[in-house]
């Protein structure tokens, strides 16, 4: 795995942290990619928690809201089972009208404080998937959101409490990658947290749900030998 630019490896991120809080606007987003790291994380003994700004209730055509949060909420469940992630915290802001606004920064300074990660990582909040796809607005808003309230956690003043204020680092899973992180251990759990997402994917595509969940794992990954790289934005 290596950098766009220099061409240089990719170094690998330090493992030097012992909990992590998975911060994204729906369910399923830590499932596209991010879960083969959970895994690889609880496997090592890791805590790892999954805070969810909504439900992705606009997120199955042809399906009623009202049910849909109720199916998505406990495909999100079953995804977080499989990845060994026992913290699954749900926002319930609106799906597609995610705004950053200081009410969602201060929920998710108060799950930071609750949860007191050591790291917290998040999907790419950038204009553009790599410069071809718009990102959409609830991932930009989330991101940016999470990224802020990082900040509000570590004052008193601006979210009334105790402080915290030791996230050392902020990972960004889609975005340019900085460093590299060996994910072997986790490829098969992330392949079956991802295929928990059945009735999601049986409506995006006729393919079987197991094919789509191995084939979207396998396109994040960079196989060096038998080991498994994901690769992340660092920031700290
Ligand atoms: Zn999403």
């Amino acid at each position: 795995m290596t950098d766009a630019q220099s061409g240089a490896p990719l170094p690998d991120l330090p493992d030097d942290f012992s909990s992590v809080l998975v911060i994204v606007a729906h369910p399923d987003d830590p499932e596209y990619g991010i879960g083969s790291a959970a895994a690889t994380w609880t496997r090592a003994g890791k805590r790892v928690g999954y805070l969810l700004a909504s439900r992705g209730e606009a997120g199955i055509e042809g399906m009623d809201p009202a049910e849909s949060a109720v199916v998505r909420t406990r495909e999100q469940e079953a995804a977080c089972k499989e990845v060994g992630v026992e913290s699954l915290v749900f926002l319930d802001e609106p799906d597609g009208r995610i705004l950053e606004t200081p009410e969602l920064r201060t929920s998710i300074a108060r799950e930071i404080r609750r949860f007191q990660p050591d790291i917290v990582v998040l999907l790419n909040f950038q204009q553009t998937w790599g410069g071809r796809f718009f990102n959409s607005a609830d991932h930009r808003n989330l991101g940016q959101a999470a990224v802020d309230a990082v900040a509000d956690a570590a004052n008193e003043w601006i979210v009334p409490g105790a402080r915290y204020d030791k996230v050392s680092r902020i990972l960004e899973f889609g975005a340019h990658p900085t460093h590299r992180i060996d994910v072997t251990d986790g490829v098969e759990a992330a392949v079956a947290s991802l295929a928990c997402h059945r009735e999601y994917l049986a409506a995006l595509s006729d393919d079987p749900v197991e094919d789509q969940a191995r084939a979207q794992i396998d396109s994040t990954l960079t196989w060096e030998g038998d080991r498994a790289h994901l690769g992340f934005r660092v920031y700290g």
